[in-house]
């Protein structure tokens, strides 16, 4: 299937590694042009390195969490490029400020690391989007509808994060501006590594884990996300908007035991 995204511009937050960088790969693979956008400037030379022979790569180190620095990592794709065809917003960090251990304070400071920049990069974005009929994706979490305990702020901005979609897609009709977003669950990724490893026996609780995962018993890979997330970039997906597209192994919808 021939995606078309050949020369397309696509803004992927926190692009340099994970699933974010995934997704930059499976974009240089369609010859799309990515532009990482990423607080981690060493991922993001290292991978934008990496592919130079592969085709064009974006970089703009940037700490997401102002609407300021949204708008100047905007600013400079488009001053580097001239056009944005696409936002992936996916930059987040499961930052463990729950009920009982929390405060007010950081539970602010994590919707802010979470969820703020999915709308401002979304808001600065959309002049451009509207002159492409661009596509937004956002990358959401299983947490928002399974819950974690002990990360308020993580699970009520993945929580808004699936809202914004349905309430974005529908505001951005007129502009035929598709919003989706893409819900994984267990992907191995340095996040998750660090959640793991706060567990006192990392290696016994990630085969429980895997045990429960209906399809094949496995992590899901960060290219079968980023597969779902090209096609939802490409034309191909041209009548789907507004959906929440669980990439999982089934882990929230099917029933456990039967598997
Ligand atoms: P990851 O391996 O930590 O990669 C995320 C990248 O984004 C990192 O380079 C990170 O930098 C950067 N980043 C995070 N917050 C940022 C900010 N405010 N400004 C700029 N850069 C920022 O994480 P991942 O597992 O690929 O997660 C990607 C997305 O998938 C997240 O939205 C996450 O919630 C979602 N997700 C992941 C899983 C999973 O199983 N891995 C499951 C459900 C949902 P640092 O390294 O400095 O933090």
């Amino acid at each position: 299937m021939d995606l078309q995204l050949k020369g397309k511009v696509i803004l992927v937050t926190g692009g340099a590694k994970g699933i974010g960088g995934g997704i930059v790969r499976a974009c240089i693979g369609e010859s799309a042009i990515p532009v990482i956008v990423d607080r981690d400037a060493t991922a993001g030379k290292q991978l934008q390195r990496e592919l130079s022979n592969a085709g064009v790569c974006g970089l703009v180190t940037a700490e997401l969490s102002t609407p300021e620095s949204c708008a100047q990592a905007i600013a400079q794709t488009i001053q580097t490029f001239g056009r944005l065809d696409a936002l992936v917003n996916n930059a987040g960090t499961n930052d463990k400020v729950g009920l009982e251990h929390g405060t007010p304070v950081e539970y602010l400071a994590s919707l802010q690391r979470n969820l703020l920049h999915y709308y401002c990069m979304a808001h600065y974005a959309l002049p451009y989007l509207k002159q492409s009929q661009g596509v937004i994706i956002n990358i959401g979490s299983k947490t928002a509808v399974t819950g974690q305990g002990g990360t308020s702020g993580y699970a009520s901005a993945k929580g808004a994060v699936m809202a914004l979609t349905r309430e974005w897609a529908v505001e951005l009709l007129p502009y035929k501006i598709r919003v989706n977003t893409v819900m994984p669950a267990e992907v191995m990724t340095s996040l998750y590594r660090e959640w793991l490893d706060t567990f006192s026996n990392p290696e016994a609780k990630l085969q429980s884990i895997l045990a429960k995962i209906p399809l094949g018993a496995r992590m899901t890979t960060i290219e079968e996300v980023a597969a779902m997330v090209v096609f939802l970039l490409s034309g191909q997906s041209g009548h789907t908007t507004g959906q929440h597209l669980f990439v999982d192994g089934g882990y929230v919808h099917l029933d456990r035991s039967l598997s």
